[in-house]
């Protein structure tokens, strides 16, 4: 073999099915065998690409050094040089080390995380090997191998197709044409332009329609658009409001810090301080005073957290969606695999001359008005219901398993139960419309071995109702007169409001009129968990309303058992809301919790609805026509199980298992998320505002500096550095869970922040002036006095760290050995602080000298007052707000 290499699109669509196979080895009836895939798997390599590095490792690290404070930082470290002053330009230059590898490291870890995030929805493909269809991740294909594409699907590798039906594939991404291009199967005569190769399907293009097989012609590198593909992976993701947030925040504070510390620098040279040193002063203290970490702890931040969501089987594609599921207030849910099991049942069969076939739950026989059944060739009725679930049916059994549609499912399995399944073989389908969720209906046309047509159909009962004109009684047709219509309406309803979904079926020899034959109740209970799911949306203030397509009835009853419909609320159907305007759905929009006999086009309309009424909508999904829906609420969440491609691909949020629990703890990662980025912003803030007030006040009071710049960039590292970033990983609060949802506008920074921000800073402040005026008694700065000084604010620091973990709640609440993070990070900067306190290669490089155990004991003592002051506010303002705790859900949607 190996036409392979350079085997591509171009040359594939010019050859037959049958030239491409000989070419490729492989057999389009039976796919590769598992050895030779194997084979060529080492041959060719895995069907992915490999994304470079494009920059190494040593040159992203040397481009931290670009940053212009760090550039000034080497400015002054050399003018410290040339004035003979050594140890300076020794200590500055090992500080400015610490500094940039801390930062590099942080950013590297900030990347790493965003591109695991990129690993988490891998394709998947449907392929023949060895006679057997499987399913597996895409990056196994070789070229070769026979897959299978359907509505909805991604298209795996380059395809050269063997079968098409109604195929139609989105190449826009490619061509820019909006219109899917139509596939066939027959050789072209040019492949000039990619228009012209009508038979092949191009890697990481979009199924619109129908669906087709095909043999792998290309792979990864080697097909024919890995290029375009690849730089589709690669696509950055658009920055979150809240990074641009912190972003602007951070311009902000550069531009208010750097104006202080030219008063400061003016101040000392006014002062006659010596320059150098003042320059050396200012430019570490814009280092440190400068959130410049801000952007990248927010990003690590939300990337671990989606990381986190994705271990409980919720994948957030997008980091926005992370911000956006703490604010969600309505999630608007299909009801069939979401909120139900999925797993249909036929319990009832109420046929036309009024036969009730039960299913007995206890044996699981079926049961005929009370008896066995027994022979079906006499029951015609009966009979004829079997015969047209079997033949407008797609289930197929495979080892004693029945795959496909889950109604169609529920159905082949009574007519196999009933030993009537051989009627297939009786028949040869003809044609088929297939059923959607537009049409609610299905239809068959088949034929027996006397040439004898018979079209099946079933589906809605008022859709089949409007095909009939006769209904079948005892062998024969009779007319359908309105009130057998209202009686077939009433047994409807009837079975629907048991929460039983309802199929009717009917049958026709013209495919123009049809006789009715009889209802299917079709029952599928409400997943395990979900009920208490909803209600503990509730109490977070989530409302959850059901889309369906079922009937009034049924929707109700399966909402009623879930909560979700309660005395008060309404239910209206995909027809009102044709006939509603804007304002009019508008205004009733918050008191429907159920939305019946919808197709996927409402959706769309319910979500614009809702958010015009400010409410901030998830909205799941799973099918091609969801796409749209998905994109326009503020989270679209696909279901990963049954969901499409394309659903998957519009969607922000994939729930893995199609679980609604699921989604309970991405929005509770949501809510915990924004709370622990707010701590740490004070944390941030009160640091830096601190660091930029004790050196602004000592000028001011004509006072030495109370920090070396060392000192200061050492500051920076446990502000910028471990200690906040572990603050990003505090276990979700429950309490803030049980809250309602924030309002999107909500800023990050709020008043109560900015009080605490200034309280914790001036605390410090205070403390670390005090230790610096007691120690300067004796009017010289000695390295004594300054380590004193560094140590408290460090100190003060770490234990205002301690206090930022929670905004409401005392340390003793949230646990003290909650989060581990924390306690490695600060352990680890207090053990840093000992290192640069006690080990005289960093004495030397510090200016630091060894303190009394008694002095750390006492420095401890005065550094917790920042703690104790916040523990105190944080009791006086939960009583305040348990007292005024109480608040009325019906306020919120
Ligand atoms: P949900 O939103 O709860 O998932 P849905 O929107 O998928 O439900 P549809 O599948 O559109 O609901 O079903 C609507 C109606 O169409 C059902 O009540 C049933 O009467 C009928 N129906 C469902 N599946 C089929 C099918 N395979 N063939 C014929 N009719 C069907």
């Amino acid at each position: 073999m190996i036409v392979m290499s350079g085997f591509s699109c171009a040359k594939a669509c010019l050859l037959s099915v049958q030239e491409v196979e000989e070419a490729l080895e492989t057999n389009t009836s039976q796919g590769l065998a598992h050895d030779e895939v194997k084979r060529r798997q080492t041959n060719h390599g895995h069907n992915e690409f490999t994304i470079e590095e494009d920059t190494s490792l040593f040159r992203k690290y040397l481009e931290q050094f670009k940053e212009p404070m760090i550039l000034l930082l080497l400015a002054s470290a050399v003018v410290s040089m040339f004035m003979k002053q050594f140890d300076d330009a020794l200590s500055i230059t090992v500080a400015i080390l610490i500094v940039v590898t801390v930062a590099f490291i942080q950013e590297y870890r900030s990347e790493k995380s965003l591109q695991e995030l990129k690993k988490l929805v891998p394709p998947k493909c449907h392929c023949l090997r060895e006679g057997v269809m499987e399913t597996f991740l895409a990056r196994e294909l070789v070229p070769g191998d026979i897959v299978t594409v359907s509505t909805g699907d991604r298209v795996p590798a380059d395809v050269r197709f063997f079968e098409a039906v109604e195929l139609s594939i989105d190449e826009s991404s490619l061509t820019g044409e909006e219109v899917p291009a139509r596939k066939s199967t027959e050789a072209c005569e040019t492949s000039t332009h990619i228009s012209d190769r009508h038979n092949v399907g191009y890697m990481g293009s979009l199924v619109r329609c129908g669906s087709g097989r095909g043999i792998v012609v290309g792979t990864g590198e080697n097909s024919e658009f890995g290029e375009i593909f690849k730089m589709m992976q690669g696509e950055e993701a658009p920055k979150t409001p809240l990074q641009v947030n912190m972003d602007s925040l951070g311009k902000q504070l550069s531009f208010y810090s750097l104006c202080i510390i030219g008063v400061i620098v003016g101040l000392g040279w006014v002062q006659g301080r010596p320059l150098v040193e003042m320059f050396t002063i200012g430019v570490s203290l814009a280092v440190a005073a400068i959130p410049e970490g801000l952007p990248i702890v927010v990003t690590v931040t939300l990337a671990l957290g989606v990381l986190r969501m994705a271990k409980r089987k919720t994948i957030v594609k997008k980091l926005p969606a992370v911000e956006t599921l703490g604010c969600v207030n309505v999630v608007c849910c299909d009801k069939t695999g979401t909120l139900t099991k999925n797993e249909m049942t036929v319990v009832e069969i109420i046929t036309s001359d009024d036969q009730h076939l039960t299913l007995d739950q206890a044996s699981g026989d079926y049961i005929l008005d009370g008896q066995h059944v027994s022979s079906l060739e006499s029951n015609h009725t009966l009979a004829k219901v079997l015969t047209v679930s079997a033949l407008c049916n797609n289930a197929h059994e495979v080892d004693g398993q029945i795959h496909g549609n889950p109604s169609e499912c529920a159905l082949m399995a009574v007519v196999t139960q009933l030993n009537f399944h051989q009627v297939q073989q009786k028949y040869q389908r003809l044609e088929e419309w297939p059923f959607s969720s537009e049409t609610k209906y299905m239809i068959t046309k088949s034929v027996d071995s006397y040439s004898n047509i018979f079209f099946s159909l079933k589906g809605a009962v008022e859709k089949v109702l409007g095909l009939c004109d006769s209904y079948y009684y005892h062998g024969a047709a009779s007319a359908l007169t309105p009130d057998d219509q209202k009686r077939i309406l009433s047994n409807a309803s009837s079975l629907g409001s048991r929460g039983l979904r309802v199929i009717a079926l009917a049958f026709s020899s013209d495919g123009k009129t049809y006789t009715y034959l009889g209802l299917a109740g079709i029952a599928d209970p409400p997943r395990q968990g979900v009920l208490e799911s909803i209600e503990a949306l509730y109490q977070c203030g989530v409302k959850v309303k059901m889309i369906t397509g079922d009937s009034k009835e049924t929707a109700v009853a399966i909402a009623q058992q879930l909560n979700i419909f309660t005395s008060g609320d309404v239910a209206i159907s995909g027809v009102d809301i044709d006939k509603m305007t804007q304002p009019q759905l508008r205004d009733i929009i918050s008191r429907v919790a159920v939305f019946y006999r919808t197709s996927p086009k409402h959706k769309t309309v319910i979500v614009k609805a809702l958010r015009s009424n400010e409410l901030v909508v998830g909205m799941t999904g799973d099918g091609v026509n969801d796409a749209i829906a998905l994109k326009t609420a503020d989270i679209g969440i696909a279901m990963g199980k049954s969901g499409t491609d394309v659903s998957k691909e519009a969607a922000d949020v994939i729930l893995v298992d199609d679980r609604f629990t699921s989604l309970i703890s991405a929005i509770e990662e949501g809510r915990g998320i924004f709370h622990n980025i707010r701590n740490f912003v004070l944390f941030q803030l009160s640091t830096s505002i601190a660091a930029l007030t004790l050196i602004a006040l000592s000028t001011l009071l004509k006072m030495p500096n109370p920090l070396n710049p060392m000192q200061i960039l050492w500051v920076n590292i446990l502000m910028d550095g471990p200690p906040a970033q572990s603050l990003g990983v505090e276990p979700v609060d429950p309490d803030v869970i049980r809250q309602p949802p924030r309002q999107v506008k909500e800023h990050i920074i709020t008043r109560g922040l900015v009080l605490n921000t200034l309280i914790s800073s001036f605390i410090i402040v205070c403390g670390t002036l005090f230790i610096f005026w007691k120690e300067l008694r004796d009017n010289m700065v000695t390295p004594r006095d300054t380590t004193m000084t560094f140590t408290a604010f460090v100190f003060f620091d770490m234990f205002n760290a301690l206090a930022c973990r929670s905004q409401t709640k005392s340390f003793l609440q949230i646990g003290i050995f909650t989060n581990k993070a924390f306690l490695l990070s600060v352990g680890g900067s207090i053990l840093g602080q000992f290192l640069v306190i006690y080990f005289p290669p960093l004495q030397a490089v510090f200016q630091t000298e060894a303190l009394y155990f008694s002095d750390i004991m006492f420095l401890l003592g005065l550094a917790s007052t920042v703690f104790i002051v916040a523990e105190i506010r944080k009791l006086v303002m939960s009583r305040k707000f348990c007292c005024r705790k109480s608040y009325n859900l019906d306020n919120i949607v």
